[in-house]
């Protein structure tokens, strides 16, 4: 089969990790016979420098006219003076808007092989750990209204605004819901019900879901309880359901318990097959051009484009059990290869190989045959 896949490889590591997830692809579409046709597109720092905007029409309409879209990541030191509105960040939310990406969701896995980069101690991750962060996207405080204004006697005074419609949190409910259908059928939803109004809604609203949903065993956090218990008792948790800015946050812890953040890929959906697809990590210009980069969240954002835009389970588990049989060879990047180092003191190890950006898409490429 033929698929049409727009790629924005943005800024820092974003060129590497792409070269090497259309690598991998390329491996895929060899074994099982398909064809993966690249549009590259700019956004970001490169998009501005290019051609003065972050995310240019061109972009959007390609992005619109593809099967999917594969992005690695936007932004950099070079753009950060820039005012709050023009930086290169504001292309992801201009595309999240653009293509109705109403839901994140964000898988965190951690892989037997890598337990000993996990921070928790290892009592608290026996048998492993295997959550999903589905992350409301579109909507909440990051595209409420915001502004200044000025008070009587304290200066000048910034505001940022959360709203959630019952539609809004209906939609990321019921995918939520549908989701842990699939998986262990056991929902959290996380908000800040004791304070906030909106949270009280979004409440009331899962609850409704609820009623069309009695195989699922549903249950509320706090966000603040949320966070503690990721750390303290992270088996708990199947999938967790929260609004934007709590998603953006704890997604993020939740992917340091898997050893680094270089591992985890996100997709985005809006309700039909299309989706857009990327690692949770930034475009970490620390190490940019350097050959240090993981490229294994780009990789896993990749076979989740497989699984949930074009139907290929099987080809999606080939990327999946390759990037597991490398980690399992002794193969490790610089952030997995110091982060466990650093976790074994006192216990066997086994032997590590150290691996740059290429290598590691090499040898996936190459387990997949
Ligand atoms: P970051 O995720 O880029 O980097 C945080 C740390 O993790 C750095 O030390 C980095 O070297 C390391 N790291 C990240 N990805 C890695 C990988 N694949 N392999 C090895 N190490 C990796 O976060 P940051 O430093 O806060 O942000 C850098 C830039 O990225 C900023 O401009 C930020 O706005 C942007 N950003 C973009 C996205 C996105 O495009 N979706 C997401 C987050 C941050």
């Amino acid at each position: 089969m033929n698929f049409n896949i727009a790629v924005i490889a943005g800024d820092g590591i974003g060129p590497e990790i792409t070269t090497e997830a259309r690598r991998v692809l390329d491996a895929v579409g060899a074994r099982f016979g398909h064809t993966f046709n690249y549009n590259e597109v700019l956004a970001g720092g490169c998009a501005i420098d290019a051609v003065g905007t972050c995310l240019p029409d061109e972009t959007v309409e390609a992005c619109k006219a593809s099967d999917a879209v594969l992005l690695a990541a936007i932004g950099g030191w070079k753009w950060d003076t820039l005012p709050g509105d023009q930086r290169p960040e504001q292309a992801l939310l201009g595309l999240r808007k653009e293509l109705g990406l109403f839901s994140n969701l964000r898988p965190a896995i951690l892989f037997e092989e890598l337990k000993d980069a996990c921070p928790l101690r290892p009592e608290l991750i026996a048998g492993g750990l295997d959550l999903l962060v589905v992350r409301e996207l579109t909507g909440g405080i990051y595209f409420g209204e915001k502004g200044y204004r000025d008070t009587e006697d304290m200066g000048k005074a910034a505001y940022d605004v959360e709203e959630y419609s019952e539609g809004e949190v209906r939609r990321i409910a019921q995918v939520a819901f549908d989701m842990a259908r699939k998986r262990g059928s056991k929902l959290t939803s996380v908000d800040k019900a004791n304070v906030l109004e909106s949270s009280r809604l979004w409440r009331k609203v899962v609850e409704e879901v609820a009623a069309s949903y009695p195989d699922v065993e549903l249950n509320h956090l706090y966000i603040d309880n949320a966070a503690m218990q990721l750390v303290c008792a992270p088996q708990q948790f199947d999938v967790i359901v929260t609004n934007n800015i709590f998603g953006d946050i704890l997604s993020d812890e939740a992917s340091m318990i898997t050893g680094s953040i270089g591992m985890l890929p996100s997709a985005s959906l809006r309700g039909d097959n299309f989706g857009m697809y990327e690692p949770v990590h930034g475009s970490a210009p620390d190490i940019a051009g350097e050959d240090k980069a993981n490229p294994m969240a780009m990789i896993l954002s990749a076979a989740m484009m497989l699984r949930y835009t074009f139907g290929l389970e099987e080809e999606a588990a080939a990327i999946e059990g390759a990037v597991k049989t490398v980690l399992s060879k002794g193969y490790r990047t610089a952030d997995l290869y110091r982060e466990s180092c650093e976790g074994q003191e006192g216990q066997e190890s086994q032997e590590q190989i150290l691996i740059g950006t290429a290598k590691a898409g090499q040898l996936i490429a190459e387990e997949i045959g």
